[in-house]
């Protein structure tokens, strides 16, 4: 007899709705977290009274019923809307691609059909179907914007040329024809009032949780505690890397406190040229009016290769990526006492949503 029904390799948000649900179902779980502390990187700490998302920004967003549903009944979610400005040299443009940044781009736009005479313009020069991210962009919203707001931004966050990554990355961002700068174009957005290390610890309520603890360290030991596994770590660090290894991209965030109340006037703002080394920068204060200080809390996103040793945020979902994942998952497939999810173990450029949506759905 394992002492456990289920033990779960790390507490983001895979891992936390499984046990939730498990736990609410009687079996009898344990989350095993390496860090020290839940909630993998939606972890939120408050520094000065602000809540700082110390693993880079997460503003919820969802088109599913059910899983906004599911959120809001552990945390009351307030009403931010994601809106990001790009800074580019010296000037600034609205994000998404909208009338208001088509209107800076170009001086002559005013109406809508103004803005698709320049792009149609622009986009003569693609010809036949994208083949990559920089045809996709030029395609999207023409040459220009591509060369102020998307290459630079881009080429730093991937550390690849546009010319070698995968079109559908640029897709996730909206190209609208009206006064619109919401991000998103999904149906539900906020950030849980408080912050989402909340929504981990409500998750979590009633279950063990055992923090410091590396799975694939004493693998032999956790296997024998569970009778199931639920694993979210790295997919192929699973299989010890037996097929080779699969690309991530790391992160390195500088935080600092300045004393001023209000330092650049919004969450985010994005950086995309390439003579800045970061691509963002955060003003966590900006996502919560819960969080009210005379200070404010400012992080840089640097992005950074990844190597053994540091945290992988991305998965790179290119075809050479892919096509290696899709060996490792078959040998997830034929693993009969584990469950692998999120971002990681999927190996999938998922959004919290889509987490918690396959977290639900997924058999106990
Ligand atoms: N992107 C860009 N310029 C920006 C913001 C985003 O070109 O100012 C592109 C870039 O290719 C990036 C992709 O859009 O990789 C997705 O951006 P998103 O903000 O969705 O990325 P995440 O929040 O997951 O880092």
């Amino acid at each position: 007899m394992n002492k456990y029904d289920y033990v779960i390799v790390g507490s983001g948000l895979f891992g936390s709705v499984f046990a939730y649900r498990a736990h609410k179902l009687g079996k009898k779980v344990l989350v095993i977290e390496r860090r020290n502390h839940i909630g993998g990187n939606i972890y939120t700490e408050d520094i000065e009274g602000i809540h700082v998302h110390k693993y880079g920004a997460h503003i919820f967003h969802t088109d599913y019923k059910d899983v906004w549903d599911f959120v809001n009944s552990f945390v009351e979610f307030n009403r931010f809307t994601n809106s990001p400005i790009a800074r580019y040299k010296n000037e600034i443009y609205n994000m998404p691609f909208n009338m208001n940044t088509f209107s800076k781009i170009w001086d002559d736009v005013i109406t809508p059909d103004d803005a698709i005479r320049h792009i149609n313009e622009e986009r003569k020069e693609i010809t036949g179907e994208p083949k990559n991210l920089e045809e996709q962009a030029i395609s999207l919203v023409g040459r220009t914007i591509y060369e102020k707001l998307i290459k630079g931004y881009t080429e730093k966050q991937w550390h690849k040329p546009c010319t070698e990554l995968p079109a559908f990355i640029i897709k996730r961002l909206p190209v609208r024809l009206t006064y619109d700068n919401n991000y998103f174009n999904d149906k539900y957005q906020g950030i849980p009032i408080g912050g989402y290390t909340k929504l981990i610890e409500k998750l979590l309520d009633g279950v063990e949780v055992k923090l410091n603890a590396n799975y694939l360290d004493n693998k032999d030991y956790y296997d024998s505690l569970g009778e199931k596994i639920v694993y979210t770590g790295k997919l192929d660090e699973y299989f010890n890397y037996k097929l080779g290894r699969l690309e991530y991209r790391s992160l390195k965030f500088d935080t600092k406190i300045y004393d001023t109340s209000n330092y650049q006037g919004n969450a985010v703002v994005n950086y995309t040229g390439s003579e800045v080394p970061y691509t963002r920068v955060i003003e966590h204060k900006h996502f919560d009016s819960t969080s009210v200080s005379d200070k404010t809390v400012v992080t840089y996103e640097y992005p950074d290769d990844y190597e053994e040793g540091k945290e992988a945020y991305y998965v790179v979902n290119d075809d050479k990526n892919n096509e290696l994942a899709d060996k490792y998952r078959e040998l997830a497939s034929a693993e009969n006492n584990v469950i692998f999810g999120g971002r990681l173990a999927d190996y999938k450029y998922y959004d919290m949503d889509d987490v918690i949506k396959k977290a639900l759905e997924v058999e106990i």
